[in-house]
């Protein structure tokens, strides 16, 4: 399986090609193509509805496409023969909601998923989960349950258990908007340092200064397709009216 990462994609960990995805008669995706080299960020932009997040669920198959090529660290995620758990070892996702399960403590969420799924024996499984968790800056809250952690300790949680997995590559759609400002800081700081350790990662993201000082690349998303993409510099200095007028700059 994994020889295939050479083939077409080049370097590349993450690769989209004439993505197309509709829900009924509402096109979300339409011919979105982008890639993601290793150790690169990759930042998502664009209006409520303009298919983000359905572009992020497409790359670790929470939705079938309907035409094009995905390919995620050789997985070939368009081929029906997909083979999903092997994807989802590769890949971790962190969503807006934290998703922690409510009745286990912070440790026994982290420890589930490797321990299950990866079958990594118990006793090895919470070593790691203390690490993670340190990584994250949460070592003493191994043993709260998620409602006594503040959203932004219980994001930061959930970004542990995700880590857990050892994922190649990490996708954050907007982890931080259902937190209170004052807690958005906390978060990003764990992202932050997960790049600079050189994790490959795709964040759809509206915080648009950090999505400055961290993005290698923008892609900048409008009705379902890549309307505009680069460096972070197409933030300062946008090419098209309509990335201008999201970004509130005027053109
Ligand atoms: P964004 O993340 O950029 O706000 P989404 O990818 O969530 O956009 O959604 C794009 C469009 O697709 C929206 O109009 C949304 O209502 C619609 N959509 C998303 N998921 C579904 C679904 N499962 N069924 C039907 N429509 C959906
Ligand atoms: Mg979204």
């Amino acid at each position: 399986m994994q020889q295939n990462a050479a083939s077409g994609a080049g370097s590349a960990v993450v690769s989209l090609r004439e993505v197309h995805k509709s829900f009924g008669p509402l096109k979300v995706l339409d011919g979105v193509t982008f890639d993601v080299a290793r150790g690169e960020v990759l930042t998502i932009i664009g209006r409520s509805g303009s298919g983000k997040s359905t572009a992020l669920r497409c790359i670790d198959r929470f939705e079938t496409i309907d035409a094009g090529q995905i390919e995620v660290c050789g997985h070939k995620v368009h081929d029906p023969g997909l083979d999903l758990r092997a994807l989802r070892q590769d890949v971790g996702i962190v969503f807006q909601s934290y998703n922690l399960f409510p009745h286990l403590t912070i440790e026994e969420n982290i420890v589930l998923a490797p321990s299950s799924v990866k079958r990594i024996p118990k006793a090895q499984a919470r070593k790691e989960a203390r690490a993670v968790l340190a990584q994250v800056g949460l070592e003493d809250k191994l043993h709260h349950y998620p409602e006594q952690l503040s959203g932004g300790q219980q994001q930061r949680a959930a970004i542990a258990r995700s880590l857990a997995m050892r994922p190649k590559v990490m996708l954050f759609d907007e982890v931080t908007s259902a937190l209170d400002p004052e807690l958005t800081g906390e978060v990003l700081k764990v992202i932050e340092a997960l790049a600079q350790d050189g994790m490959t990662m795709v964040m759809v993201t509206h915080e648009m200064g950090f999505a400055r000082s961290i993005a290698d690349r923008v892609v900048f998303m409008h009705r379902g397709k890549v309307h505009e993409s680069g460096t972070a510099t197409i933030l300062t200095a946008p090419t098209t009216p309509e990335l201008a007028q999201f970004i509130g700059t005027g053109l």
